[in-house]
């Protein structure tokens, strides 16, 4: 039995693919849906993290596994996929979340360096991996959350790389939704505001200080006057991809403390 805090379990027997599973927002779900019985499959480039994550799931009496795959590279979503058909009968979760944010400013041209890379593993990669797990996702109708963004809402100086590809993934949402109901298959999106992860303070030159201050400090930009832990964004995961959800497709949910519509002063 998995040590399991939350006291709901809606997954048992199912398995969940979660790209980006190693870290952050991917880690804290793929902790929750192994939590409430889901077998899980982290699907992420990062070997180390990926293997960490899996140990830490097994110990405390959860299923995982990991598939390595860079979402950049087609032939290893391919690979992905094939290997997810062979190994599970179905796939009932899909979480596309693994996702870089880069800086560069229209002006001095250096977004352009960021395009390829960020599109390729954000939104080409999640529509690929969409599509080359449908088949299986499609035996016994699952359930799909995309990661978008509160910068998909915003326009922000010198991220308009990673704003416009979070705003595309509320559009993608709704087309999935679209394409996807006849197979019995709900796709939504959450939008997290700011939450304390790997993303924003792994390549500090304190990881741990900067993890520490971010959690202490006030967050002026939403109402509620704090950044979150990744667990608060898995929980609404964890929502939208179980039958609680049952009627809910094609939209995006904001887990941002209330800032989306808000005044802040
Ligand atoms: P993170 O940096 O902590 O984790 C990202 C994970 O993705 C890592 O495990 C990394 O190894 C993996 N990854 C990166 N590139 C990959 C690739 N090419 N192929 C496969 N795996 C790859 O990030 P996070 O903060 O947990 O973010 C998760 C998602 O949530 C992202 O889509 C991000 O845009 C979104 N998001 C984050 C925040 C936030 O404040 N942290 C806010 C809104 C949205």
């Amino acid at each position: 039995m998995h040590n399991n805090p939350w006291g709901t379990v809606r997954f048992t027997d199912k398995v969940a693919l979660i790209t980006g599973g190693a870290s952050g927002i991917g880690r804290a779900t793929a902790n929750r849906l192994a939590a409430e019985g889901a077998h899980v499959i982290i699907a992420d480039k990062d070997v180390e993290l990926a293997n960490r994550a899996v140990s830490g799931i097994e110990d405390d009496g959860g299923k995982a596994s990991h598939i390595e795959v860079d979402l950049a590279d087609d032939e290893a979503v391919t690979a992905c996929g094939n290997a997810v058909a062979e190994r599970f009968p179905a796939l009932h979760m899909l979480v596309n979340n693994a996702a870089i944010l880069r800086h560069g400013v229209i002006e001095d041209g250096s977004w352009q360096e960021n395009w390829d890379v960020e599109t390729s593993i954000g939104l080409r990669g999640w529509v690929l991996m969409t599509q080359v797990l449908l088949p299986t996702l499609k035996k016994e109708s699952g359930a799909i959350v995309n990661i978008s963004s509160e910068a998909g809402f915003l326009g922000r100086r010198g991220m308009w790389v990673y704003d416009a590809i979070k705003a595309a993934l509320v559009s993608v949402t709704k087309t999935m939704a679209q394409e996807f109901v006849g197979y019995g298959i709900r796709v939504n999106a959450v939008a997290p505001g700011w939450i304390v992860t790997e993303m924003h303070f792994g390549s500090a030159p304190d990881p741990a200080a900067r993890k520490r201050e971010l959690e202490e400090t006030p967050n002026e930009g939403c109402i509620m006057k704090r950044r979150a832990a990744p667990e608060e964004v898995a929980s609404v995961i964890a929502f939208l991809l179980s039958n609680d959800a049952s009627y809910i497709t094609g939209q995006t949910i904001h887990v941002d403390g209330g800032r989306m519509g808000m005044s802040l002063r």
